[in-house]
C-alpha cells in the first residue's frame, strides 16, 4: 500500500518561533512524532512518505503516487486538516484520519470528508484498521473503548521519513498520562491518569536510531508529564546518562513536568547529569485561589517561587506556562503573573486564556452551566491569542486587555534582556560537563582538562558553525547596535562573560529569542483588539448570574 502521511499546517502561534528558526536555517520546531510512530505500527512492507506541511507542499507527484492517504493533527491544526483531506478526496484518494483532535471530536465538521477514523491510541486501532483494509472495507471507524495500551512494544518511530534538516529539534516520548487531575486538562482524558511508560531499552533504542540517522541535536522528551511515574524515570535516567557518556554527550534533551520535580533532588541531579537543560513547568498562575479552582493542588503545596529556584539551582532552565481566566479571578491577575515571573526570571513564560477543551472536566462543567460559546470566532479554534470560548466570571475585556498588557511587559525588549541576565546568573554550571571532564581525566591519567579544554565539548564538535556566527552577527546588530537595548545588551553581555562564563553561550541564545517575542508581542496585540472589536455591545460579556464572590470588579 502507498501511503502518504501528511501533518497540516499550525497557525502561527508563541510556540511557532519563525524568527528564531530563521536564524537557525531550520524551518520547523518539532517533528510529527505521532505520525512517524504510527508508520512504525502499519505494516512495514508499505511504501510510505511524509511530508509535514509545515516544512513544505505536497507535490503533484507525491498525490499522483499515493493509494492511500494518513492526516493526523491538534485542534489548532484543523482547518487545514480540512483542507487536506477535501485535496485528497478531490483525487479521489481514500483518507484515514487520527490523532488528538479526532480522538477527541470524531465527529468535527471539519473531518467530515475522512473515510476512515482511527481513534484513540495506535497500538490498539491501528490494527483494526488494517484488518478492515484488508476486507475490502471501505469506511469506518475505529475506537479504543476506553482501553489503554501498553507501550512498552510500541515500535521505534519511523524517523527515517522525516526531513531531519527542517527541524530545529527531535522528539521522542517515553510515557503517557499524568497522575494530577487539573480541570482544563485533556491529556488525563485522552491518555489517562495512569502514566505508561517505555522500557528504558525502548527509549535507549530510539534515541540510537536517531545517532544513526544522523541527529546531533537537542531532543524534547514530549511526556505530559515526564515524571509522572518517577520510579520508571529513575530506572531509565541510569540508562540514559550511561548511553550519553558512551556517545560524547551527542544530545541536550527538555521535557516538562509538574512543579512536584522541585522536590527531588535525586531526579533532578540525573536529569542533568543525562543533559536535560531545560523544563516546561504548568505554573498557570501564582493565584492559590484560581489553582484550587483549577485543581491544580500539586501547585499549591509549597510555594511555586521557591520550586522555581529550587529546580534553577539544579541547573535546569525553567520555562512555565501561564493561563488568565479563571472562574472566581480577582482583578489583576496579569499583573501578579507579569510580578510573579519578574521575581523568579523565568526567561520564557508562554500565556494564553484559558480555554475549555472538549471532553474535560472543565468542558462538562461548563456545559452543564450553559456557558460555552461555541459559535464565535473564539470557538474557532485554540491559540494564545484566542479569547476564552466561554462565559467568564469577569468582564471578558478585562482579561483580554489584562492579557494584552501583561504579554507586552513580559517581552518588552529591555525587560527581556534584565530577566534573562539575572536568570542566568543564577543557573549553576552544567553537570554533564563535569561528567566529560571526568571521563577524560580517567582516558589521560588522572589530570583533570580545565574548562575550556576541546575535551568539553559534547560529542568532539568544534567551535561555531557557520549558522551560529550568521545567528550571532544578527542578534549582536540588532539587539546591541540598532535598539535603545544596546547599552543594556552590552552590559549583560560583559556580566555573564565575568560572573557566570559557563553559561555564556546559553545566555546569547535566549537572548536570540527575543527577536520572536518582539514580533508576537505585536501580534497578540492586534489579534485581541480584532478580537475584541468584534465582542457584542454588551458591556461586561461575561457571567451575569455568577455567584458574587466569583465575580471580580
Ligand atoms: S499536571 Fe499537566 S498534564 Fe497533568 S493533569 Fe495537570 S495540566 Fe494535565
Amino acid at each position: 500500500m502507498r501511503t502518504l502521511f501528511i501533518y497540516p499546517e499550525f497557525p502561527k502561534t508563541f510556540w511557532s518561533y519563525e524568527k528564531i528558526l530563521e536564524l537557525v536555517d531550520r524551518k520547523v520546531l518539532l517533528p510529527p512524532l505521532g505520525l512517524v510512530t504510527v508508520a512504525a505500527l502499519l505494516p512495514q512492507h508499505w511504501d510510505m512518505k511524509l511530508v509535514d506541511r509545515n516544512v513544505r507542499e505536497v507535490r503533484e507527484d507525491e498525490w499522483a503516487w499515493a493509494e492511500l492517504v494518513v492526516i493526523s493533527g491538534m485542534i489548532v491544526q484543523k482547518a487545514d486538516m480540512a483542507e487536506q483531506i477535501a485535496r485528497a478526496k478531490a483525487r479521489g484518494l481514500p483518507v484515514a484520519v487520527g490523532g488528538p483532535f479526532a480522538s477527541s471530536t470524531p465527529d468535527a465538521p471539519e473531518l467530515d470528508g475522512a473515510d476512515f477514523k482511527v481513534l484513540d491510541e495506535g497500538e490498539i486501532t491501528l490494527p483494526l484498521f488494517v484488518a478492515a483494509l484488508e476486507r475490502g472495507e471501505t469506511s469506518g471507524r475505529f475506537t479504543a473503548d476506553g482501553e489503554k495500551p501498553d507501550v512498552t512494544s510500541t515500535p521505534v518511530p519511523r524517523y527515517d521519513l522525516l526531513e531531519l534538516d527542517a527541524y530545529s529539534e527531535m522528539s521522542v516520548q517515553f510515557s503517557r498520562g499524568c497522575p494530577f487531575n487539573c480541570e482544563f486538562c485533556d491529556i488525563i482524558v485522552l491518555y489517562g491518569r495512569k502514566p505508561r511508560t517505555k522500557a528504558p531499552e525502548q527509549l535507549i533504542a530510539e534515541l540510537q536510531r536517531l545517532y544513526d540517522l544522523g541527529w546531533r541535536r537537542s531532543v524534547f522528551l514530549v511526556d505530559d508529564n515526564f515524571i509522572g511515574n518517577k520510579r520508571n524515570v529513575k530506572q531509565l535516567l541510569p540508562a540514559l546518562r550511561q548511553w550519553q557518556i558512551e556517545h560524547g554527550y551527542p544530545f541536550s534533551f527538555a521535557t516538562e513536568a509538574s512543579v512536584d520535580l522541585a522536590a527531588d533532588q535525586e531526579l533532578m541531579d540525573l536529569m542533568t547529569e543525562c543533559r536535560f537543560e531545560s523544563v516546561f513547568l504548568g505554573i498557570e498562575t501564582p493565584d492559590a485561589a484560581s489553582l484550587e479552582t483549577a485543581r491544580k493542588l500539586q501547585n499549591t503545596r509549597s510555594s511555586l517561587e521557591e520550586s522555581v529556584e529550587k529546580i534553577t539551582a539544579s541547573g535546569l532552565r525553567v520555562m512555565a506556562g501561564f493561563i488568565i481566566g479563571f472562574d472566581g479571578e480577582q482583578r489583576g491577575a496579569g499583573n501578579r503573573i507579569v510580578e510573579f515571573v519578574t521575581r523568579t526570571g523565568i526567561p520564557h513564560a508562554m500565556m494564553g486564556m484559558l480555554q475549555a477543551l472538549p471532553n474535560t472536566a472543565m468542558w462538562t462543567r461548563l456545559e452543564q452551566e450553559g456557558r460555552l460559546i461555541q459559535d464565535t470566532a473564539a470557538a474557532k479554534g485554540v491559540n494564545q491569542t484566542n479569547l476564552l470560548n466561554f462565559l467568564p466570571t469577569r468582564p471578558i475585556q478585562d482579561i483580554a486587555t489584562e492579557y494584552m498588557e501583561a504579554f507586552s511587559a513580559l517581552y518588552e525588549p529591555n525587560a527581556y534582556i534584565d530577566r534573562v541576565y539575572s536568570y542566568f546568573l543564577k543557573l549553576p554550571p552544567q553537570r554533564y560537563k563535569q561528567i566529560l571532564r571526568q571521563q577524560a581525566a580517567h582516558a589521560a591519567g588522572g589530570a583533570m582538562p580545565s574548562e575550556s579544554a576541546q575535551t568539553l565539548t559534547p560529542n568532539g564538535k568544534k567551535g561555531m558553525s557557520w549558522v551560529d556566527l550568521r545567528a550571532l552577527g544578527i542578534v549582536v546588530w540588532r539587539q546591541g547596535i540598532k535598539r535603545n537595548t544596546r547599552w543594556r545588551f552590552w552590559r549583560a553581555l560583559a556580566g555573564m562573560w565575568r560572573h557566570n562564563p559557563a553559561r555564556f553561550k546559553g545566555f546569547i541564545s535566549i537572548l536570540a529569542h527575543s527577536e520572536h517575542f518582539l514580533e508576537y508581542r505585536q501580534i497578540v496585540r492586534s489579534e485581541i483588539q480584532e478580537q475584541l472589536a468584534g465582542l457584542p455591545p454588551d458591556p461586561s460579556h461575561s457571567l451575569m448570574v455568577a455567584p458574587p464572590q466569583m465575580v471580580a470588579g
